[in-house]
Parts: C-alpha cells; structure tokens; sequence
C-alpha cells in the first residue's frame, strides 16, 4: 500500500512565549528598523539603531542588552523593556565517534527539533531543521513518521545556527570581521527535519538574516535548501532566496516515486525538472545536487541509473548518493557497498560528480532521515503531549477502516 501524501498530522500551535517582549532575533532588517520605531525609537535614528543592534546580535553573537555598549544607557533600559533577544536552548548534545555533534533543541511550546554539525576537512556543515516533524510521508524517512507538525518561526531557524556557533565557540571576538576567521560552520544545509518549502517565509527570512554580510555572513552559495519537490515554491525560492538547491529525488520514474516520494503524485517528475530548468544562475559552477538515496532492491540498478542520467541531461548537477540510514521498524534495507559504487560509476562516467555521502553520525542517530525528536521516540501520546504543551485536549480521531496506514 502507499503512503498517502501527507500524513494524518497533529499540528501544534506555539504556545505564546510568557513576555510580550518581541524577540529581535529573527525580524528582517526593515522589521528589525519597524519594531524600534514602534517601541519609541526616533524615526531619523531607526535605521543606526537597527544596524547597531544588527551588529551586536549577528555579528558578535552579544544577548544582553547592557552589553552594547555603544548604546546609551536610557536606550538600551528601552529595549530591555519592549525586546527580547532569544535563540532556541540546547537540551542535549551528543558528540558522535566521527566528530559529528547532535543537538537536541527545545523551541516555544516545549517542542524539540535536531541540529547536526558536520566536521570535514576545510569545511563544515551545519544542518537545520525547518519544522517539528513533515506532513510528508516519504516512505524511507524517520521524520515523515512523526505525527506532530508545527512550522518554526525564522528565530527558530536562524537560532540553530546562533546556538551552534555560541556551543562552538565561534563568534568573533570585538572588533574582528567574522570572514577573517577560520569558519567552524562554513556552510549551512536545510536538511533537517522539515519542508522546507512547506515553511516558506520564515525560511527565506532566516536565510536573508544568515547571508547578511554585516552578521552571520555566510554566502548564498553556501547554503543548501533541500527540498522534496515543492514545484510552485521553487520558483519563488530561486527569486527571494538565490540559495543553491538540492532535489531528494530518489527515484527516475513516476511509478516507483509516487510511492517512496509521495509528493510526487501532486507534483510529476515532468513538472519537478521544468521548475528545475528555469531555476536561476544554473550553470556548472551553480549545479542543482540531486539526492538519491540507496534502497537495495528498490533503486538502485544499473537500468535505474542510467535512467537517472536521461532524466537530468543537460541539467548541470551533481549526484549525491546516500546509503539508505536505518531506523527502527524502517521497512527498506540500504544497497550493498558494490551495488552503491557500480551504480555511482555509470553515473561519474556519463559526465556528473556522484559522490556517496559517508553516514556521519549513526552511532547518535544523526544521519540522514534519522532524525526525530526525542518526543516521539519517548513515544508519549498526543494527549501527553497537548496537556504538556498547554494546549486543549485534541480530537479523538475515529479512523476510516480503509484509510491508509501512515507508517
Ligand atoms: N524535507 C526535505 C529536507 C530534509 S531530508 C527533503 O526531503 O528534501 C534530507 C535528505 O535526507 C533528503 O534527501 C531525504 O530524502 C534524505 N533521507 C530521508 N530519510 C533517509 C534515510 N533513512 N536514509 C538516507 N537518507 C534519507
Ligand atoms: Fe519530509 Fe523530507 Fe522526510 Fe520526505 S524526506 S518525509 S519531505 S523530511
């Protein structure tokens, strides 16, 4: 039976945050300039203001209003009163074998999403989480599993990359420009947990806060949005992002992705590659990755990968192949090492990079797919969860006798 496309979700509301405070943290530059205004900052002085704040918040990673110390004193007792500046807390970490670093992250409501740092040699990558759980059902995933759903606001996403550099140390000290230092986090993927399609504006929000180059600073070409095919948002991420792209296709016929990609059946292979044609500035230096992870048996033939290279010529791209990450109860089992690297010849030879992804992280769970947050795993009902979270008891949900099965 397939999956359908998205599953039968609790979607949580956020509980409201205790202050009316308003969390600077996540407010885009113009934003940033209103909120001040409104709070009785001078409308001549807004835009320093801003970009003062701006600074101290982005740049040196400061959260205490008394430390900026540019600032006068009956000025920063006036934020302090209207403005909060808050990132998500880290619960726990786990430090992989590998150098790998999971963090498991609790948001407003008492929600919890993962973050995985990702070592390499002379890079490393920051993987963010765009919502708590998906509404998609991609058949292989441990976080399409996951029955509560809420979008993160863009301080919950741009605060997973703030509380990373605050555990790794990495804001620069006064005075310094952050290009000068050797980058921990040189490159960020949303790969997390999420849509992130599915999560548009505060995506694009936290993305422009992260490539500012007064702040965070990193460059639209190091961040990655992997997305599952959400064809009408690709578009519109190619025009208010500008961000590279990463397709999970993981399939090269409509047949077998309308089952493991159930999306697929809202948005055909034909449409996903005519949105992927028109993205802007493709071009060799500026490829689309495809992922495409490996499903022994299901996969990863050799007639599927030369369909694969049909399907994208002359689209310049880049194969990622990821061996299939196990999770309990996951019904696929990943392709044997061989089977991976034949199918990853055909693809090198017929012209495309097609490197396999090295699991990182399995030992603490943080591979790909792994991901879900330590809620659900506790396996707490619904009930638990609502009553925790400060929320109504939810609906009793009578199911149909022939819906089909979510997991
Ligand atoms: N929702 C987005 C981004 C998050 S998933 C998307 O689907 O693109 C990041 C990548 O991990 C996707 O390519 C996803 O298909 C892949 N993935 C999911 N489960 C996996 C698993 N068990 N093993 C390996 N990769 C997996
Ligand atoms: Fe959601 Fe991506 Fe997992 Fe599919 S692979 S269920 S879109 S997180």
């Amino acid at each position: 039976m397939s999956a359908p496309i998205v599953q039968d979700v609790l979607p949580l509301p956020r509980k409201l945050p205790e202050t009316d405070r308003v969390n600077l943290v996540g407010l885009t530059r113009p934003r940033l300039r209103e909120a001040l205004i409104a709070a009785g900052t001078p409308e001549a002085q807004a835009k320093m203001r801003a970009n003062q704040l701006w600074q101290w918040i982005y740049q040196k990673g400061v959260r205490d209003f008394d430390a900026m110390t540019n600032l006068a004193k009956d000025y920063r007792a006036l934020l302090k009163d209207h403005f909060a500046i808050e990132v998500p807390e880290i619960v726990t970490r786990s430090v992989s074998a590998d150098g790998t670093r999971k963090y498991l992250v609790r948001i407003a409501g008492g929600h919890e999403v993962e973050v995985v740092y990702i070592p390499e040699d002379g890079r490393g990558t920051l993987c963010i989480s765009s919502q708590v759980g998906c509404t998609l059902t991609c058949t292989f995933c441990h976080t399409g599993t996951q029955r509560l759903v809420r979008n993160l606001t863009a301080a919950e996403i741009v605060g997973q990359v703030m509380l990373a550099r605050d555990d790794l140390g990495e804001w620069p000290k006064p005075g310094r420009n952050p290009k000068d230092e050797t980058r921990l986090i040189s490159n960020l993927v949303l790969m997390g947990m999420g849509e992130p399609l599915y999560n548009f504006e505060a995506v694009r929000d936290a993305m422009l806060i992260a490539m500012d180059g007064e702040g965070i600073s990193l460059s639209r070409r190091r961040i990655t949005l992997s997305t599952s095919g959400v064809v009408p948002e690709i578009e519109r991420a190619g025009r208010e992002i500008g961000c590279m792209l990463a397709i999970s296709l993981h399939a090269t016929t409509d047949e077998l992705r309308n089952k493991i990609v159930p999306i697929n059946r809202k948005y055909p292979i034909a449409q996903l590659f005519e949105a992927l044609r028109a993205y802007p500035k493709l071009s060799n230096s500026e490829r689309i990755t495809f992922e495409y992870v490996m499903l022994k048996g299901v996969n990863d033939s050799d007639a599927d990968a030369r369909q694969l290279v049909r399907l994208i010529s002359g689209i310049p791209a880049k194969i990622n192949l990821i061996p299939f990450n196990e999770w309990p109860g996951a019904p696929y089992q990943r392709s044997d090492w061989d089977r991976i690297e034949a199918f990853a010849n055909i693809v090198y030879k017929a012209g495309y990079a097609s490197p396999i992804r090295t699991p990182r992280g399995e030992d603490i769970m943080a591979a790909c797919g792994q991901l879900k947050s330590a809620t659900e795993r506790a396996r707490k009902n619904r009930f638990q969860i609502a009553a925790e979270a400060g929320l109504p008891e939810p609906e009793r949900i009578v199911r149909r006798p022939d819906a089909p099965d979510v997991h």
